[in-house]
């Protein structure tokens, strides 16, 4: 049975002050359970403040992005032993912003990947096709081929470990959600690649997300698919009332 984990990413919202606000009232409001995983991933700035204002809390914190190597003149970076150190414990990797604004691949999001179990941190590698791609027919051939390199050189336990966030690029902001078949289907296809790649055992391990425009209203439908495990959230993460809400779905 996979746990199911609802992350929200903050994206670059919210001042200092709000995230600590946040934290200081979800605490009071976020389910006491252990039937699902909660996480915020915060802007880098915040981990530190946020990691020890959650500590006695359910809520586990993330970050949103990070570099592959542990040190180096990389300036404005953030490296997997900095994170680690802070106490985070989850990063997303390869969101489809990063993809399209900072240049990242599957190559480099392999790296990533690699580089944040070599550092004990838990990876939300995210996948996810175009619009142009879904209606071209492409989408379970891109997502496969991102799995396929995202993946590259892992260990069936790391596999299993993981977190793959599916979030089709078209529904991100947008208002358009995948229907729950779609984006069920799409994350069978994950899990079907997995299975080829590993094992079926590690495919039946692996936790993988729905993202895009996820909210109160349709978390529970999408939860209920046998593929979905949980949900990235935008948009309806950024109050504590609705992202309270999207854990209770879960728990
Ligand atoms: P929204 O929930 O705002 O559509 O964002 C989805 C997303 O990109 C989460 O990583």
């Amino acid at each position: 049975m996979r746990k199911p984990i609802i992350a929200g990413n903050w994206k670059m919202y919210k001042t200092a002050t709000e995230a600590n606000e946040f934290v200081e009232k979800a605490k009071g409001l976020v389910p006491n359970t252990d039937n699902v995983d909660a996480v915020i991933c915060a802007p880098a700035l915040f981990l530190n403040q946020l990691v020890t204002s959650a500590q006695s809390s359910p809520l586990q914190i993330g970050a949103q992005t990070m570099h592959e190597e542990n040190e180096g003149a990389f300036t404005g970076e953030i490296s997997p032993v900095q994170l680690a150190d802070l106490g985070v414990k989850y990063v997303i990797i390869g969101h489809s912003e990063r993809r399209q604004y900072f240049n990242e691949t599957d190559a480099s999001v392999n790296k990533k990947v690699h580089a944040a179990f070599a550092n004990g941190l838990t990876p939300i590698m995210c996948v996810g096709e175009t619009l142009e791609e879904r209606e071209s027919g492409s989408t379970g051939q891109i997502v496969e081929t991102q799995v396929e390199q995202g993946l590259s050189g892992l260990s069936d336990q790391q596999v299993a470990d993981l977190v793959i966030a599916y979030e089709p690029i078209w529904a991100i902001g947008t208002g358009k959600t995948a229907t729950a078949e779609d984006a069920n289907e799409v994350c069978g296809t994950i899990r079907k690649k997995v299975a080829a790649l590993y094992s079926q055992e590690t495919a039946d391990k692996v936790r993988i997300q729905y993202g895009g425009s996820v909210k109160p209203a349709n978390i529970e439908e999408l939860l209920g698919m046998e593929h979905i495990d949980g949900a990235l959230v935008g948009g309806a993460s950024l109050e504590v009332e609705s992202f309270v809400k999207l854990l209770e779905a879960g728990s």
